[in-house]
């Protein structure tokens, strides 16, 4: 019984992450440029902080820079995942977008266009 919920969620949460993805793209795309645009201002303080104390402690500023990369490089796979990629709604193959047929070829099913 557990199994076959399951499966049913399993499937329908295929069909919306279909319909997500452009979006979730998206909304990943404008936090990296965040992530980046943080990373200059913490450049710019340290830079700053440097010419009035060159024996000043930096390591916090630092850790926080190594943070927010490694937040960035993570969303970046995210995204990877989520572009050029087509998900049968039913069996969840992923296909290469470039493969630009109308039906899954593991199920049959027709694919949704974006
Ligand atoms: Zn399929």
């Amino acid at each position: 019984m557990a199994n076959i919920l399951d499966k049913i969620s399993g499937a329908s949460k295929g069909v919306s992450d279909m319909s997500k993805s452009a979006s979730e793209s998206n909304n990943l795309k404008k936090k990296i440029a965040y992530e980046q645009e943080r990373i200059q201002e913490v450049m710019q303080e340290i830079g700053k902080q440097y010419y009035a104390n060159p024996n000043g402690d930096y390591t916090a500023l630092c850790a926080d820079i190594d943070d927010r990369k490694r937040r960035i490089n993570s969303m970046r796979s995210d995204l990877q995942a989520l572009k050029g990629v087509r998900i049968c709604g039913t069996c969840g193959t992923r296909f290469d977008e470039k493969y630009s047929f109308e039906f899954c070829g593991k199920c049959g099913t027709r694919l949704a266009s974006e």
